[in-house]
């Protein structure tokens, strides 16, 4: 299995290459040169297996030559391991055509653990035995350093540099960053905003004097295998409401159009999807896109779902290169165009080719909250914000098809949402319990360049 670029120029690679690149050098995103699929019977044969078994039959043609089975195998039980449900993404039923996936059973209560979990263990896999040693540099709002930093904590040949923006992640976030104690941990507080720390590690990457030093990874959700790893529970869940003989749509609470995407691969490898729906808040500008090929970025309006305050979708590139006859060239052409204005139209193949999976719903604050009071007084569901908003878009498409929304994120780790719309405060899990009671490490550093590229300089190992 080799990957490509969408912008059609950097050399093609091979998985572990591409687990440990995150981003192309022409600053493309990495895509599997063809979709692998699995035939009708082979995904009937999934209705009986665990959530392992299953990661495996549907990660080992993305993996390749790099590992057998048994070493995959050995991975996935490692990472799933760590999760507080048998069943590592549990359907529950709402009603009779409605289904949630809980896709937070993980260490740190977020859908994200999915993968990550899974993305540290590769990383460990593939630098052992050689001299490389990968220094991870990354800027968090909130969830993605806490999942990041705990799927690494303690691996051999990793280093975590993780910028957040002083006091502005909630406490439960900063503590699940700031209690980990691993030496290859490093919290980062910068005196600035979320963005600033964001515009930081983009320079470090772009600083050839410093990028040249290091082996810079990232972990965001541009790295191909955190986008495998999710393709995975597509298929656990449909397989247990009837596919392949019966087809199955999901709503997904959508921000850089990672997790969205993994359901458009599990479609392109044979799972009968009859529907993504992509759910966003009042930053609508993948429902924009899709509704009418406006790809525009306005100004981020912060909600009570931090996750999808965004304004670039990186991930919509993936989408747009394989629906645009996966001519990098122009994709390439298309995005520099965005970049120089941040706006672009869809073409006609792109607009057409969405238009046959996926629908589009943006969801203001009233809907999201009247999607958990629902949850709370008809299903006994105690819902994250992040998830209303995904069932709040399911509701407008119910139907015959079975709907599955996607719960990103427990309850807890947005309680005073949670309480605002249901009366009701969530508690943590016991496997969390004594994060108030660690101790905490990290250093404060100024919204400056030199500061923290000084800071990880004398930290890091070099190349
Ligand atoms: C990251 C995140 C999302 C958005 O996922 P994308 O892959 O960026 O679209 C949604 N909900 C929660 C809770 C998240 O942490």
């Amino acid at each position: 299995m080799r990957y490509v670029s969408t912008r059609g120029r950097a050399a093609a690679l091979d998985f572990r290459e591409v687990t440990l690149a995150g981003l192309a050098s022409d600053a493309g995103l990495y895509v599997p040169e063809v979709w692998p699929t699995l035939t009708r019977d082979e995904i009937a044969a999934m209705a009986g297996l665990s959530y392992v078994d299953t990661a495996v039959t549907v990660m080992a043609p993305f993996v390749g030559e790099t590992m057998t089975r048994n070493e995959l195998r050995a991975l996935c039980e490692q990472a799933y391991g760590r999760f507080s449900h048998a069943a590592v993404t549990p359907l529950v039923q709402l009603d009779h055509d409605q289904w949630l996936l809980e896709l937070f059973h993980g260490p740190t209560l977020a859908f994200k653990d999915v993968a990550l979990q899974l993305l540290g263990l590769l990383f460990e896999r593939f630098l052992t035995g050689s001299s490389d040693h990968l220094t991870i540099v990354g800027a968090t709002s909130g969830d993605t350093g806490s999942a990041a930093i705990d799927a690494v904590a303690g691996r051999a040949g990793v280093d975590i540099f993780m910028l957040h923006p002083e006091g502005r992640v909630s406490d439960v976030q900063r503590r699940q960053m700031t209690t980990v104690g691993a030496p290859n941990v490093h919290n980062i507080a910068i005196r600035g905003d979320f963005d600033q720390a964001q515009a930081l590690v983009k320079a470090m990457f772009n600083d050839p004097a410093f990028a040249g030093r290091f082996r810079l990874s990232a972990v965001n959700s541009i790295n191909w295998a955190r986008l495998m790893a999710q393709v995975v529970y597509y298929f656990y869940a449909a397989v247990r409401l009837g596919a392949p003989d019966r087809a199955v749509a999901f709503s997904v609470p959508t921000g850089n159009f990672g997790d969205v995407f993994a359901g458009y691969v599990a479609a392109k490898m044979g799972l009968p999807v009859e529907r993504l729906i992509v759910a966003t808040n009042v930053n609508d500008i993948l429902a924009r896109a899709l509704t009418s090929g406006d790809y525009s970025s306005r100004q981020v309006v912060q909600t009570p779902t931090p996750s999808m305050d965004i304004q670039v979708s990186s991930n919509f590139e993936r989408l747009l290169f394989d629906l645009g006859h996966r001519d990098g060239h122009a994709l390439a052409e298309q995005m520099r165009g965005f970049e120089g204005s941040r706006a672009m139209r869809l073409t006609n193949a792109q607009s057409e080719g969405a238009a046959a999976l996926f629908a589009a719903e943006r969801v203001d604050l009233d809907d999201m909250a009247l999607a958990m009071r629902w949850a709370h007084e008809h299903a006994c569901q105690t819902l994250d914000p992040h998830t209303a908003i995904a069932l709040a878009a399911a509701q407008r498409h119910a139907g015959a098809t079975p709907m599955v929304t996607l719960a990103t994120a427990h309850p807890a780790k947005f309680g005073d949402a949670v309480e605002r719309a249901t009366g009701t405060r969530p508690n943590l899990p016991s496997r969390v319990g004594d994060l108030f009671d660690r101790e905490e490490r990290f250093d404060v550093l100024d919204t400056s360049y030199a500061a923290v590229s000084e800071y990880i300089a004398e930290r890091a190992v070099a190349r």
